[in-house]
């Protein structure tokens, strides 16, 4: 593989500071990587036989990382002047005792780069390139051709030393459109285990990676293949066990299949409302009843059920709040009614409960669920649903969706039936759909006795 690397000005300028001051300084990693193969790159990492305290002799701004000897610098890109990056440097390293799957119990320097190059997981992260040389000990370009995702030294040893490495193998596959080489892969499975010494802070981070990237389905499949799922997500694992073909029912696939099939074909690319559609149908494995006599299979209140599970899996991947909301919320949802019957009134009470900042999602959720059980994208239902959930919102509210009724007026007032009531209820509602006045029970009965007075 033969390329002349283009390294942007300003990544320069920054070499150039270690460089003057007479030390080597390396791009190394994903960005080398990225280099190579024409990705752009916003994470730039670089090695340097310059010490921590040297390093930050050298900056006005820089943290030091104690964990990983990594000392960080925040730099602006002058050429597109608004844009920081964070500049991460690491003296060059050795490869130190582990003792626990995840940390090394102290960090060594090494002497030279080539020997930093081996600690690196895989041969695909394991460049170095100092702006005119290339260092390259384990065959990386080729790997990097080849797509292929390899360990470094060997993959038994380097996932024992950090459990954490199983899961960024199946990252970069789906980020990369990679395969991982055997000996390699075989490896993950025979330690997949390992991954529970690893805390879901982290697994959540390369979790959600893997769903953010451009082949998540294909990530799923891997962490199914190795026996990663079953640590990481014991709900989907049980929904491969469950079949789901039985007459009149257009299902083709078991849970599972069904569940990977949906997040493959959920046209979005958020990754709580992908994670959604690879949860939302959980609640199937303890839902699931057969008719002995017709053979056909149900799952009543699935998505009850699939929404406190969801709910257990968003604590324990410890997602903020507002994902795990969105991800509640999705799952619960997914099985809205289509019918062309319903009244404003249900459409309106289906956009409340989704929320209108969850609309797009759950369609889109409803998109991958049809195309992910072997039906066509859409359906003229759908399609017709689409449309007045546009119109819906673009109407006025009437009269009838004040949050107070004729019964809270007269009750409040102290009035007999008639239609005094109608009328003060439409002065509410000037008052409401002018703005003036929010739409909330409290303040409007509040109003009603401000003007009793
Ligand atoms: P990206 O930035 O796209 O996530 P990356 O390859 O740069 O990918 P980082 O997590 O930024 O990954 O790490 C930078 C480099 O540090 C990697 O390329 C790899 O060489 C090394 N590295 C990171 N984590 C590990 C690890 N757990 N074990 C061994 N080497 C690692
Ligand atoms: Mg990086």
């Amino acid at each position: 593989m033969k390329k002349s690397l283009k390294i942007p000005q300003f990544v320069e300028n920054f070499m150039d500071v270690f460089r003057k001051n007479g030390y080597k300084i390396f791009v190394v990693g994903g960005a080398v990587r990225d280099l190579l193969l024409d990705r752009s790159t916003q994470n730039w990492d670089f090695t340097t036989n310059a010490k921590p305290d040297e390093i930050q002799g050298f900056f006005d701004k820089s943290i030091y990382n104690n964990d990983f000897g990594t000392v960080v610098i925040p730099i602006q890109n002058t050429a597109t002047s608004k844009i920081k990056f964070i500049f991460e440097v690491t003296p060059f390293r050795k490869e130190s005792s582990y003792d626990d799957f995840r940390h090394p119990t102290h960090i060594e320097w090494a002497q030279t780069i080539e020997e930093d190059l081996q600690r690196r997981d895989f041969t695909i992260n394991a460049l170095a390139y100092d702006g005119k040389h290339l260092i390259d000990i384990s065959e990386s370009q080729h790997d990097i051709e080849k797509k292929i995702i390899r360990a470094v030294g060997d993959p038994d040893q380097r996932f024992k030393e950090d459990a954490l490495r199983l899961m960024r193998a199946i990252r970069f596959a789906s980020e990369l459109e990679f395969l991982i080489e055997e000996k390699t892969h075989k490896a993950i499975a025979h330690n997949a285990h390992l991954i529970q010494n690893i805390s879901w802070e982290r697994i959540r981070e390369e979790f959600i990676k893997i769903l953010s990237s451009d082949h998540p389905a294909e990530g799923i499949i891997f962490l199914k293949q190795t026996g990663l799922l079953k640590f990481i997500l014991p709900e989907l694992e049980a929904c491969f066990s469950i079949e789901q073909k039985s007459p009149k029912r257009h299902h083709i696939y078991d849970v599972g299949t069904h569940s990977i099939e949906t997040l493959r074909h959920t046209p979005t690319k958020d990754p709580i409302t992908r994670f959604a559609a690879l949860l939302h149908d959980i609640g199937k494995v303890e839902t699931v009843q057969k008719d002995k006599q017709t053979g056909v299979i149900t799952f009543h209140d699935h998505e009850i059920i699939g929404a406190k599970k969801a709910e257990g899996v968003a604590y324990r991947f410890r997602l903020s709040r507002k994902q795990k909301e969105k991800l509640v919320t999705l799952v619960h949802r997914h099985m809205f009614s289509v019918q062309e019957k319903q009244t404003d009134k249900a459409i309106r009470r289906f956009i409340r409960t989704v929320g209108t900042e969850n609309l797009q999602d759950v369609l889109d959720l409803r998109t991958g669920d049809r195309i992910g059980s072997g039906s066509q994208p859409t359906s003229w239902r759908t399609e017709l649903f689409k449309k007045r959930l546009i119109e819906v919102q673009k109407k006025p509210f009437t009269v009838h969706d004040l949050k107070i009724t004729g019964n809270d007026v007269m009750k409040t007032l102290g009035l007999p039936p008639g239609p005094k009531i109608g009328e003060i209820l439409e002065q509410l509602f000037e008052k409401v759909a002018d703005g003036t006045l929010k739409n909330e029970k409290k303040i409007l009965l509040e109003e009603l006795s401000k003007n009793e007075k």
